[in-house]
């Protein structure tokens, strides 16, 4: 088993982030490193006239269905994922195609067409991360000024070859938690020494990096945000984005669940049909560009919502108060956070890297967890869930249809919801003791990606993408 050298910390809330679709490493990433670059150049204070990106790796490839040439510029145009205002951005957006020009606060016009200063390269790749953006700033000459590559590694994380080497290193975050464990088993050992949960052992971590108040409110917040995703897109219909034509069905379906559909004895899989439902409302609106919560991706993003929405609204015997349900929540959110940064930590979370079982089989896992924890399950039940989870997730690959984070992506959460189930009920058939430990789990996923052609890993070069019937 490959073991990290320090305690680098990953929290919750790195792993659920406010932003906007179709994609963290894709959308959120980009958008983010447009706005670093800026910071870099103002930090620099070189004149530059213009500013060009170059996208290397998948996101030359599927670039074009993510929207990254879009994401690119409206991180240049100072929008952030947490907090753009969709029809402020493509106003703005709109006015730089005809101007042509950027007004940067600290750096004053810079040129810059979308249309023609985001370049798909195909051929150049750095080590590192495959998703890579590089950025260049140039004068009155074609010198470059400053150039600066960033990596996108998914979750809406960016980094630099120094940051990514630091982290690879397994160098320790700056901000200090407690509980700084590393690996499945060491959390298991804190649990025991303890005597907290693993939702207890992640609260002590966050209360560390911020007050307890801000931890519930960004938790209660993060939740806000997930079920108003479902809601929004259980409301919205019509057509995908994109060119495939593919129609919005999480509407139609829920209407035909409330009413006859869930009480037709031919179909005694209300459970399941519930479970799809929400994460498919998730991941169309995810495919619309609209707000989202990563968890611990945009792709993967209607996983966990979809099952603890199901546990609040269908698996409760007992009417709970605000409070007990806002406890509720928390547990399952830190428990399912827990779960999704130990995975990032040692493996991937990112389909570009280690294909959808990173993806989708991490948001199995976590909500399995989760799941688990809110029904009462020991930490070693817990373990145990997100371990079926993730393993029958392994092997999945990344091949989305056109590069859009539609086919296979939006019903993949639903079924990703409906193992996360699955495993968390099993698990708790148990006392928590099983053949195979989560750690030994997520090496396997980390070696399976590692060993996965790039044709399967977020290209749209093999697989379903390259499979498309002729309409
Ligand atoms: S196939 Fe999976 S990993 Fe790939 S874009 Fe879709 S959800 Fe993400």
């Amino acid at each position: 088993m490959r073991e990290g050298t320090g305690p680098v910390y990953i929290g919750v809330f790195d792993m659920f982030k406010i932003g906007v679709g179709p994609s963290s490493s894709h959308t959120m990433g980009p958008m983010l490193a447009s706005g670093l670059f800026l910071d870099l150049l103002r930090d620099s204070e070189v004149s530059a006239r213009s500013v060009k990106c170059y996208l290397r790796g998948s996101l030359a490839f599927t670039g074009r269905g993510h929207a990254t040439d879009r994401a690119v510029a409206l991180g240049l145009l100072g929008f952030r994922p947490d907090t753009v205002d969709i029809n402020k951005a493509d106003a703005a957006l709109g006015e730089l195609k005809a101007t042509r020009m950027l007004q940067v606060p600290g750096l004053g016009s810079l040129k810059f067409c979308p249309g023609e200063d985001v370049v798909f390269d195909t051929e150049e790749l750095e080590g590192g991360h495959p998703n890579q953006l590089r950025f260049e700033a140039l004068g009155d000459t074609p010198d470059v000024l400053v150039g600066q590559t960033y990596f996108s590694i998914g979750g809406g994380f960016v980094h630099t070859r120094a940051e990514l080497d630091r982290l690879s290193a397994g160098e320790a975050r700056e901000d200090e938690v407690p509980f700084g464990f590393r690996n499945a088993s060491e959390l298991l050992a804190m649990v025991e020494d303890s005597q907290l949960s693993i939702a207890q052992i992640m609260r002590e971590n966050e209360v560390a990096l911020r007050s307890p108040k801000a931890v519930d409110a960004d938790l209660a917040a993060i939740w806000a945000e997930m079920d108003a995703c479902i809601s929004r897109g259980l409301a919205e219909h019509g057509t995908l984005a994109g060119g495939l034509g593919l129609r919005r069905r999480a509407p139609d379906i829920y209407r035909r669940l409330q009413t006859s559909l869930a009480n037709d004895k031919r179909l005694p899989f209300a459970s399941n049909d519930w479970l799809t439902v929400y994460a498919m409302a998730v991941n169309e609106e995810n495919a619309a560009g609209g707000r989202i919560v990563t968890a611990p991706t945009n792709g993967a993003a209607g996983v966990v919502p979809a099952v603890l929405r199901f546990f609040l609204s269908h698996c409760l015997e007992d009417e709970k108060t605000y409070a007990e349900e806002a406890e509720l929540v928390r547990e399952f959110l830190l428990t399912a956070g827990a779960i999704g940064g130990l995975i990032k930590r040692n493996a991937s979370i990112s389909g570009a890297e280690a294909g959808c079982q990173g993806e989708v089989g991490t948001a199995s896992a976590m909500a399995a967890a989760g799941l688990c924890a809110v029904l009462g399950g020991t930490p070693w039940q817990i373990e145990n869930a997100a371990e079926i989870a993730l393993e029958h997730h392994l092997g999945m690959t990344c091949d989305p249809v056109a590069g859009l984070v539609q086919v296979p992506c939006i019903e993949r959460n639903g079924f990703g919801a409906i193992k996360a189930v699955a495993a968390a009920s099993l698990a708790l058939h148990g006392d928590g003791t099983h053949f195979m430990p989560l750690d030994n789990c997520i090496e396997a996923m980390r070696q399976t990606g590692l060993e996965m052609n790039s044709k399967y890993r977020e290209t749209a070069l093999g697989g379903l993408a390259v499979n498309v019937p002729n309409c």
